[in-house]
């Protein structure tokens, strides 16, 4: 921030112990004239409180230029302490500019970051002990496969690798029934014993692995990276290379410098991704010294692991957006793996994004950050290329197996030549060769925004709105209806291009995939996984290990299923209507369809055996899907990139989505006019500012409260954050009942 623009805000709030519970108990100071400017958020402040003006310390959370009580009334600020930042210092920081970048309240932003505390009973835990030998074990282990216990052989597995293992991870993350454990126990293998565990989630027991033989691109990467940071440039780097390349043994590499010079890391991974198989590794280096955050734990057990952080006692701290803010008091590096996903926006306020944030938090504590993917996000690669971040490439597989070899099918063709089935004839012919092998397929169902939207089934068209590029959603009322800036139309009976009566919205949910498999091929043994059979991620692990242990030959799901699990035996993956992701009135569709596609065609033939991938589709030029079907990431940024430059969409600018919910409809839309007039005539004058709407929001009413959408667009996101702040100081001073009022800056998702 601007120092003259601190100078300006001649009051502070202090809140005199920082925690949870006491956020929402700030109290307002005078900042003295010698103070000015010195006074900022996250400073350490000796102050005059209660009655008899006892001496406190307490830390600045917020400065504002107006004071909330009679200034006459009000108490000045002694003197900054001069104890140097402290980690609470950090924390504040990092919330003062969650707030001012995103938009959210001060509290919010604060109970973001900080840990919740927590007193809890010890919870009493088990622990597994292997009870014979090694070879023992093995031998069990063939009996078992044979018997096909295949919980029973997971479980002897992991003993192989750790002699005791925490009875929760062997019931969570293998999905081992009680029954199978006691049975072993029984059999004299293993032993249950009790104990009054630290809530450490993962203990590890046996000696460390070392490190295995780096490829010369691997050792080049790390040594670059960490030559940098020892110059006093940790910076950001992007490290770009196709799921199997050997990425995570980069990351590991990283750590293990990090550490051996006392500097700690923060590892964040999308939470399903991870798996156990994953997490193995990172305690196989590091031990004791890593910790893992996930939304399985406790807010007891993430405090307590927030604290081990804090005294010390950790190295590595895994999980996913929220362990940025694990409060290491050395943090060397913040790795994000898989940079591209969508769960690293928050969805809540505020709506922040961690790899923004942890550039932020690198930035304060002088640590690197290191960004990887096999299909970067748009923006990660955008700032590559304006050399804001260093870039790598990892082109290899490390454990072999082919490129999948592609085929693109036009379902216009299909429906011209009569086949009216979900499956086009090539893919219906190479499940059936797979049946006969034995081997497994699995078709996946890219059902992003099917909402709502219309085509035609005999030539691809879709309707779309004439003034955004987006497709219209249909309502009930027979009208079709664009998002964005609220053009409406009534739906056509005909194909405005082609004259077909084929106009249909897309229905195909998996269920009816599922029958069509039953259907066409009889004999097949089929899994089904979507949002609907995977309410617990329980369940979720469930269905992937049984397909994994062979259960079934064709897993049928959606998006799900292209992330986390390698399976070797799966030699065909079919992706049905590749093009639904597009159409959804969204101008990240072409991204996230390019991602989904590129992922799912690398599920083929990761193991031995070659694999084949059909991509269904009624719009088989369109550039995601040539580029996906060839695996060519750089043509396909070229072209997506372009399209952004020429509408002005992120990374080419900013966007600023301002979302109102109000119980009247009337409302919503009547504040949003109110802000749209305040902005034109505030910053209509630049020639760079772009408003859209006010318009319904695409879900234009949930649980009765109606939704509202404002679209803002700029080259420069500090004018945007201006324009928020100048809502922000209005709406304080409505102080609305019934109505609220939600900032989000580049969103990941339309409203
Ligand atoms: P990514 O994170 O890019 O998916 P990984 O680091 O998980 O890649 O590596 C993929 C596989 O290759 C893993 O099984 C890993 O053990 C193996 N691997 C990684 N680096 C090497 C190497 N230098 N030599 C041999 N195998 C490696
Ligand atoms: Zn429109
Ligand atoms: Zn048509």
């Amino acid at each position: 921030m601007a120092e003259t623009a601190i100078k300006e805000k001649r009051y502070a709030d202090v809140i005199v112990e920082i925690s949870h519970e006491k956020v929402d108990r700030a109290f307002q100071y005078i900042i003295p004239e010698a103070l000015a400017g010195k006074v900022v958020p996250g400073v350490r402040v000796h102050v005059p409180f209660g009655t008899g003006n006892k001496d406190m310390t307490g830390y600045v959370v917020d400065l504002s230029e107006k004071s909330d009580y009679p200034p006459e009334k009000m108490k000045e600020i002694r003197c900054i302490d001069e104890k140097g930042t402290t980690l609470e210092s950090d924390l504040i920081q990092t919330a003062y500019w969650m707030k001012s970048h995103y938009g959210s309240t001060m509290i919010t932003a604060l109970k973001t970051v900080l840990p919740v505390k927590q007193k809890l009973k010890q919870p009493e835990r088990k622990k597994i002990i292997r009870c014979c030998g090694r070879e023992e074990i093995e031998r069990q282990i063939a009996e078992c496969a044979r018997k096909h216990q295949t919980a029973k052989v997971r479980v002897l597995n992991a003993l192989l690798e750790e002699e005791i293992l925490p009875y929760s991870l062997l019931r969570e993350k293998l999905n081992v029934a009680a029954p199978t454990l006691s049975s072993l126990e029984k059999q004299g293998i293993i032993a249950i014993e009790k104990e009054n565990y630290y809530r450490n989630p993962v203990r590890r027991i046996q000696a460390r692995e070392a490190a295995r033989e780096l490829s010369g691109e691997q050792r080049f990467i790390i040594e670059d990276i960490m030559g940098e940071y020892r110059a006093g440039r940790p910076g950001t780097s992007l490290i770009h290379g196709i799921t199997g390349s050997g990425k995570t043994e980069v990351y590991l590499g990283i750590i293990e410098q990090m550490t051996a010079m006392g500097k700690q890391a923060i590892m964040l991974i999308p939470e399903i991704a991870l798996t156990y198989q994953t997490l193995l590794r990172f305690y196989k280096r590091f031990g004791d010294r890593v910790s893992v955050i996930n939304s399985t734990l406790s807010m007891g057990e993430k405090y307590d692991q927030t604290e081990r952080a804090r005294r010390g006692e950790l190295d590595v701290m895994i999980g996913p957006r929220s362990a940025l803010f694990t409060p290491f008091p050395n943090l060397g590096v913040i790795i994000i793996d898989e940079e591209h996903e969508n769960s690293y926006k928050s969805e809540t306020m505020p709506k922040y994004h961690a790899r923004e944030t942890a550039i932020q938090i690198a930035s304060l504590k002088g640590a690197s950050v290191v960004l990887g993917s096999a299909t970067p996000s748009l923006e990660a690669a955008y700032r590559a290329e304006k050399g804001e971040y260093r870039r790598y490439r990892l082109q290899k597989r490390l454990t072999g197996g082919m490129l999948p070899q592609v085929y693109t099918v036009d379902l216009r063709e299909e429906l011209k030549e009569g086949n009216r089935s979900i499956f086009s004839r090539k893919l219906k012919e190479l499940m059936k060769q797979r049946l006969e092998a034995g081997e497994q397929s699995m078709l996946f169902l890219n059902r992003r925004g099917y909402a709502g939207f219309i085509s035609c089934r005999a030539c691809g068209h879709v309707m779309k709105c004439p003034h955004c590029d987006v497709s219209l959603s249909e309502h009930r009322n027979g009208m079709l209806v664009c998002h964005y800036c609220g053009h409406a139309e009534i739906r056509p009976e005909l194909c405005p291009s082609c004259g077909s009566k084929y106009l249909l919205g897309f229905r195909a949910g998996t269920e009816q995939i599922e029958e069509a498999v039953h259907k066409e091929l009889p004999g097949a043994r089929v899994l089904r996984m979507d949002a609907d059979s995977t309410r617990s991620k329980e369940s979720y692990e469930k269905i992937l290990s049984a397909f994994a242990d062979g259960k079934a030959d064709i897993l049928v799901g959606t998006q799900m299923i292209v992330k986390g699990h390698d399976f070797p035996n799966v030699t065909l993956v079919g992706i049905l209507a590749a093009d639904l992701s597009l159409n959804q009135n969204d101008y990240r569709a072409g991204e996230r369809t390019f991602q989904l596609l590129t992922q799912a065609a690398g599920r083929a033939g990761r193991g031995a055996l070659p694999g084949e991938v059909v991509i269904q589709t009624y719009q088989p030029e369109h550039y995601s899907i040539v580029h996906a079907a060839n695996q060519d990431y750089e043509s396909f940024y070229q072209e997506e990139m372009i399209y952004r430059e020429l509408l002005q969409y992120p990374p080419a600018a900013h966007m600023l989505a301002i979302l109102v919910t109000s119980g009247e409809e009337e409302r919503g839309s009547g504040v949003l006019e109110i802000f749209a007039r305040m902005i034109k005539e505030r910053f209509g004058d630049d020639g760079m500012l772009y408003l859209i709407g006010p318009a319904p929001a695409a879900v234009s009413k949930i649980n009765d409260l109606y939704r509202h959408t404002l679209y803002l667009k700029h080259p420069d996101y500090e004018r945007l954050v201006q324009i928020k702040d100048m809502l922000e100081a209005y709406n304080k001073e409505q102080d609305y009942k019934n109505l609220n009022v939600q900032f989000d800056f580049n969103p990941m998702n339309t409203y």
